[in-house]
């Protein structure tokens, strides 16, 4: 993907982290940042809503997406199908919107690959025994799921060193105010301003007449 005016972030972390309030947080205060809506084959958890949480689908049609290169990123994920469609995400970036793609690291390694400028922030609990206690407090799946969801957040810990940033998501304002601070600095990096604030450049830097 072409360097485009808005930052590309990939946030990743186990269930139960926080990942999601933090993001929905930040978005609150920012009217130009999104989070990509991704595609999902998991049937949807109580209070979840088609288009906005995830766009739920069939298997049958997540297949016919990849078939038609829909995807930047697919993968699948405690047996469901996750992926990340392309063209929603270009739409944005170009038009200076800072985009969250809330996937985890199997995606992010293929979204390094396709848009070597994404920087990876990676969200940890502070400890196993308070993730537990927040999987059981958010009361969304079963006691089986979140047994498997535990067995997983190791796995899934076990790549945060692939990431530029790293949360510590113990109390919420700090996690949230580290978050901000991550991203609007990232928007001064000279690839977004450059192509911001392009013509400038091209003004400041013109030779002058002799
Ligand atoms: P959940 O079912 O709890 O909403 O998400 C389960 C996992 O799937 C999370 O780690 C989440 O980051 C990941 N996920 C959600 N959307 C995508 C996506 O589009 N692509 C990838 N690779 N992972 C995703």
């Amino acid at each position: 993907m072409q360097e485009l005016a808005g930052n590309l972030f990939i946030i990743s972390a186990p269930s139960g982290a926080g990942k999601s309030s933090l993001i929905q947080a930040l978005l609150k205060n920012h009217s130009d940042m999104q989070v990509s809506v991704s595609h999902t084959t998991r049937a949807p958890r109580p209070g979840e809503q088609d288009g906005v949480h995830y766009h739920f689908i069939s298997v049958e049609q997540f297949k016919a997406l990849i078939a038609r290169d829909e995807f930047l990123e697919w993968a699948e994920v405690f047996g469901n199908y996750y992926g990340t469609s392309k063209s929603t995400i270009r739409a944005s970036l170009s038009q200076g919107i800072d985009v969250f793609l809330d996937i985890d690291w199997q995606g992010a390694r293929q979204i390094r690959q396709q848009a070597p400028s994404a920087k990876g922030i990676f969200i940890l609990p502070p400890s196993l025994a308070e993730l537990e206690q927040r999987l059981n407090q958010r009361g969304q799946d079963s006691s089986e799921v979140i047994a498997k969801r535990m067995a997983q957040a190791h796995n899934e810990m076990s790549h945060a060193d692939e990431y530029e940033y790293l949360i510590i998501n113990d109390n919420f304002d700090t996690a949230l105010a580290e978050f901000e601070r991550i991203v609007l600095a990232q928007r001064n990096g000279y690839g977004s301003q450059a192509s911001k604030h392009n013509l400038l450049l091209k003004q400041l830097l013109a030779k002058t007449a002799n």
